[in-house]
């Protein structure tokens, strides 16, 4: 483990060879801001600040995430599509740990195996878009590129780019991570206590059909605990964090020397990954988090080609280590089947062992035609069983879900034991970006899961 009261080197292109080469390459979705000189200030600011995540907990969840990708754990990785500066709650922060926690006992039952629990949290912030602007009432501002960049009010003042806020999205990533840490290490993730929410859960008539495996589960508990189980040390809980690694400002700041072994390490996040829009493979930010030595992921889309993946592997696993790199699928429900076997046939061909995470939300996006961008609960359950099907079929290991909920009782997907239709929608929808699964609709989808990994 790292000592934290070993001076932190910062991190100089002059001691790191190519660690900025990325500013020669092309670089898609970056904001345009208003100054270089305030922007440059900002990332100046950063670059002092302390790193939000030690090295040594990046190398452990490498070494998770290897057990993961050989078949011997399962990721659960989820939270907002863009978490904001108002929503950085202890309300809030808590109810999406909470919701975490609670899948993840569903989902270690059924699998029977550890489930790695990590945010798409502290860090969330910078989203990118279809389209730099937006046009609303024959009037076009910038689009709303994630709180870390500029507001989401549709005014020519809130729509700039302020690069004060990317030393704001710091500082708020620094109290959620705060108050992440003292929920699972401070008795918060108690085994007993998130088994018996997920009891309310399975109480309730919508949700009849899941009572049977809480049972099972609750048996399994009682079990333990006559054998004497150490219940002390089940109330505490290892909990990673990360985000896309989209914003440069950002993430270049907050990249220093491990003081271990000299190399670099992405410390806004244990876990950093790329999105289907900014994996150029000759692009910037493949170049640049070529270069560190967090574990990766890669978002691959639909029109994702066999040679494609193997570009991204010699690009970001060039030394085949296990655990480092990610592949998170959103194809969409219609078509995970089609394009995911040939994937896993031609990696599967490689030497390399990546893990495989399925991201059912992405590719199943709609809108409603009264203008409410959603998801349908069943197209979420049908990808992820496509996902399963694949792997059984190339005998590959379904390593996990990538999952945009929150725990909060918004409106936001259709469907679910609860219902939610196109009317409902309107009811309470928070998100500014994508829509997440709610409390229940993320709960419903880890008795599902569990059961396609106990079968
Ligand atoms: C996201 O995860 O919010 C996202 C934008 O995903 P993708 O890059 O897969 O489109
Ligand atoms: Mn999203």
């Amino acid at each position: 483990m790292v000592d934290p009261s070993e001076p932190v080197v910062l991190a100089d292109p002059a001691v790191i060879d190519g660690l900025d080469y990325w500013r020669t390459l092309p670089i898609a979705q970056q904001p345009s801001w208003p100054s270089a000189d305030a922007v440059a200030e900002a990332s100046a600011e950063l670059a002092t600040l302390p790193p939000l995540v030690f090295a040594g907990e990046v190398d452990i969840l490498r070494t998770r995430l290897a057990s993961a990708a050989r078949g011997e754990a399962f990721l659960l990785q989820g939270g907002d599509c863009a978490e904001t500066f108002v929503a950085a709650t202890a309300n809030q922060i808590r109810d999406r740990v909470k919701t975490i926690l609670q899948m993840a006992v569903v989902l270690t039952y059924g699998a029977s195996m550890p489930v790695i629990k990590m945010g798409r949290m502290a860090g969330q912030f910078a989203k990118p878009r279809s389209s730099d602007t937006e046009t609303r009432g024959g009037v076009t501002l910038p689009a709303y590129r994630g709180d870390i960049v500029n507001g989401y009010d549709f005014t020519p003042e809130s729509r700039m780019a302020d690069p004060s806020r990317l030393v704001r999205g710091y500082h708020t990533a620094a109290s959620t991570l705060n108050l992440i840490r003292a929920f699972t290490q401070g008795g918060f993730a108690d085994l007993r206590q998130v088994h018996s929410w997920n009891q309310g859960f399975a109480r309730n008539p919508a949700n009849v059909r899941y009572e049977h495996m809480a049972r099972e589960i609750d048996r399994a508990i009682k079990f333990m605990m006559a054998c004497g189980a150490d219940f002390e040390a089940l109330k505490r809980t290892e909990f990673y964090i990360s985000h896309e690694a989209l914003l440069m400002d950002y993430e270049r700041p907050l990249t220093r020397i491990d003081s271990r072994t000299g190399t670099p390490y992405g410390t806004s996040a244990h876990f950093l990954w790329v999105g289907e829009r900014t994996r150029q493979q000759d692009g910037a930010h493949l170049d640049f988090l070529s270069r560190v030595r967090n574990p990766l992921g890669v978002k691959l889309g639909p029109s994702t080609t066999p040679q494609q993946v193997l570009d991204l592997i010699d690009k970001l696993d060039p030394e085949r280590e296990p655990g480092r790199l990610t592949f998170i699928t959103r194809m969409g429900a219609g078509r995970i089947r089609d394009v995911l076997p040939e994937l896993l046939e031609t990696v599967k061909a490689s030497d390399a062992t990546p893990l495989w995470v399925s991201d059912p939300m992405h590719g199943n996006g709609l809108t409603t035609p009264n203008g409410y961008k959603t998801r349908r609960f069943d197209d979420v359950v049908d990808e992820v069983k496509g996902f399963f099907e694949a792997h059984r079929s190339a005998g590959t290991h379904p390593g996990g879900i990538h999952i945009e909920l929150t725990g909060d009782d918004v409106t936001e997907c259709l469907g679910g034991s609860e219902q939610i239709d196109e009317a409902t929608l309107a009811t309470r929808y928070e998100s500014l970006c994508d829509p997440r699964l709610n409390h229940m609709q993320s709960l419903e989808l880890a008795f599902l899961v569990a059961e396609e990994l106990g079968a």
